[in-house]
């Protein structure tokens, strides 16, 4: 067991450091933590003034995981894990950023992190093989490593409609969401989206304010999520088989254990397939999805999933109109994200909310009164955006990274993101990415697949250090392999014909590619493992010593 050397972390003002963290999040906190118990210094800088990550900044009404919280939390820690109490089956923003909060605390994390400060710029020394990071703060570090903890979903993006900015009103975006409670009371509020963010806050908002008009431009699919309270039954059935389940859900392909129906939709007949989804349907959230083992490979399996969402679309909302508007039909079920809610359909049935379609009447500018689309003119008092983020990317390419011979990573990546298994790109040694584009990340539960990340990052570190080496870095065949890996696994499946975010459709003039690997957690983890067992097999390694012992 490594001893905790904890004691030699060195605060918030080291110049030199082994290891810089970009990013507070669940993963910046667990690297940390991780790092420190090897006796690394570390240095992490996060833009925002707490831990946390998404959960500190999106606090929209009705914010909450749609992975269950006894499964959408940390493992490395049984005593953390038998300790906490979730007060619910799908935890709320303000209960899950609590939980950050009092890890940071715990494990004692916050004396390594400063606050308040972007990490803006990365410019890589070949001589000394370390980086130095710049801040918007104004503050230089160096470091041997880099680790990009800067999540998947951290860069909001406000859209593009002309007069944005000339609205008088209040404005939200529900990923960048004000710390004090915002009060809709007696208020028209627009909402401008309608994937997740969106779907949890509509129902909540509309119970406050005076009128809801939403503004969906594509409909989604969404279950029930069938949230609730925590009972100590349920609590306890998982605290007593911690170990067991968690190591289980290791090997599952979304990284949750979920009950999986082995079989394709196509064996059953209709009557057995109508029992099936309607059990799943009552079962809730995500797991629907794993009803049949071929939704997401096979259209015409797929197809039945999406004829039964719509049957009770139609039968939740009362206006068929309205119904009719809410179904999706331009892309199968499961291959956006799916959105798991509490009420959202049923929403449509109160008399304050209102449905535009704004592929029918599209939006053409926002006024200083409201929404003008091309049927009329909504004169609202908020504007709130659910309109999502520059996935997986964005927030990389926002700074200025500069690895070997000059390659910036804005260059490297300007057909799209290029990894080997989504942990490195070559060009840029030593710096590591956790859940990047290649890897499963956004198609898992994100609490596996950062923890695997973060334990394959400090062994690689570690390693180099017991064996001399300096500098790691990708291999252009191996990343070329596996980018082309990545995207024949994407396009066996269903997902490539949805315009995702995941396919980085949602930002004008980004780069279609499918970005996350869609293999699976236990198969990547295989992966990842194999590599590492190999010696890096596909990284170049470069340092003092000549040769090196086999990973451990
Ligand atoms: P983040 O939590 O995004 O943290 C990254 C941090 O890096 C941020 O705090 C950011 O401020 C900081 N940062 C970024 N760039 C810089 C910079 N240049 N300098 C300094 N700091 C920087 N996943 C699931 O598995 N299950 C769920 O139920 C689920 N629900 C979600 C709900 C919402 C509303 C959203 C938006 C995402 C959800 N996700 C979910 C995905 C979620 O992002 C991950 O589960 C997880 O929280 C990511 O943790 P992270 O530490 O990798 O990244
Ligand atoms: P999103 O899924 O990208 O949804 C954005 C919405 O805004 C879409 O409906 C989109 O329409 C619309 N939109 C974007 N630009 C627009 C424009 N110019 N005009 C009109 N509409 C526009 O973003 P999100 O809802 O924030 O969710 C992002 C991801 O975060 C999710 O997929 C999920 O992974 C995670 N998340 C999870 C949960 C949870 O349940 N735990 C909750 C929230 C978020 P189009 O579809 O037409 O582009």
């Amino acid at each position: 067991m490594p001893q905790d050397n904890s004691a030699l972390s060195i605060g918030r003002s080291a110049s030199e450091v082994d290891v810089v963290v970009v990013g507070a999040g669940f993963a910046g906190m667990y690297l940390l933590h991780r790092l420190r118990k090897l006796g690394l210094t570390a240095r992490v800088f996060e833009a925002g003034s707490g831990v946390g990550g998404t959960w500190y900044w999106n606090r929209y009404p009705g914010a909450r995981c749609d992975v269950e919280s006894m499964q959408y939390s940390y493992a490395f820690s049984e005593e953390l894990q038998q300790e906490w109490h979730w007060p619910e089956l799908f935890s709320a923003q303000p209960d899950i950023l609590a939980y950050a909060n009092h890890v940071a605390d715990r494990f004692d994390l916050k004396r390594d992190i400063t606050f308040n400060t972007r990490v803006t710029s990365a410019h890589w020394n070949a001589g000394a093989a370390t980086w130095t990071v710049g801040t918007d703060t104004g503050e230089t570090v160096t470091a041997r490593h880099v680790v990009m903890a800067t999540g998947c979903l951290s860069s909001s993006r406000m859209p593009d409609i002309e007069g944005r900015e000339s609205f008088k009103g209040r404005t939200f975006h529900t990923g960048q969401w004000p710390h004090e409670k915002v009060d809709f009371s007696g208020r028209t509020v627009a909402v401008i989206g309608t994937g997740s963010s969106a779907i949890q806050s509509i129902p909540v908002i509309a119970e406050e304010a005076g009128r809801v008009i939403v503004f969906q431009r594509t409909p989604n699919f969404s279950i029930p999520s069938r949230n609730g309270k925590m009972t100590p039954e349920y609590e306890q059935s998982w605290k007593q088989d911690y170990a067991r389940r968690r190591a289980e859900a290791k090997t599952m392909r979304s990284g949750v254990l979920s009950p999986l129906n082995d079989k394709s939709a196509l064996a059953d007949d209709a009557a057995a397939r109508r029992e099936n989804y309607e059990a799943r349907w009552k079962l809730g959230g995500t797991y629907f999805m794993q009803a049949y083992n071929d939704l997401a490979l096979n259209k015409a399996s797929n197809d039945t999933a999406v004829a039964f969402v719509h049957e009770k679309i139609r039968e939740i909302v009362k206006d068929p109109k309205v119904a009719e508007k809410l179904l999706p039909t331009n892309h199968p079920i499961g291959t956006k994200r799916i959105c798991v809610d509490t009420n959202y359909y049923e929403t449509y049935n109160r008399e304050n909310v209102s449905l535009i379609d704004i592929h029918e009447t599209p939006i053409l500018r926002i006024t200083p009164e409201g929404v003008q689309t091309s049927g009329e003119t909504y004169v609202v008092d908020d504007i709130v955006f659910a309109t999502g983020f520059d996935a997986m990317t964005g927030t990389l390419l926002k700074i200025d990274i500069i690895g070997r011979d000059g390659t910036t990573l804005r260059d490297k990546w300007h057909g799209g993101p290029r990894t080997y298994l989504g942990l490195m790109t070559e060009g840029i040694p030593n710096m590591f990415m956790i859940t990047g584009p290649g890897s499963p990340s956004v198609l898992s539960n994100m609490m596996v697949s950062i923890e695997q990340h973060v334990d394959w990052i400090v062994q690689c570190v570690d390693w180099m250090r017991a064996n001399g080496k300096t500098a790691i870095e990708a291999d252009l065949a191996a990343e070329n392999a596996w980018v082309e890996h990545v995207n024949e696994v994407a396009f066996r499946t269903l997902y490539p014909q949805a315009n995702s975010w995941y396919m980085g459709a949602n930002v004008p003039g980004k780069p279609q590619v499918f970005m996350p690997y869609i293999g699976g957690v236990g198969a990547y983890r295989v992966k990842c493992d194999e590599v590492a067992a190999a010696g890096y097999a596909g990284f170049h390694l470069s340092g003092a010593k000549a040769t090196a012992a086999a990973a451990e």
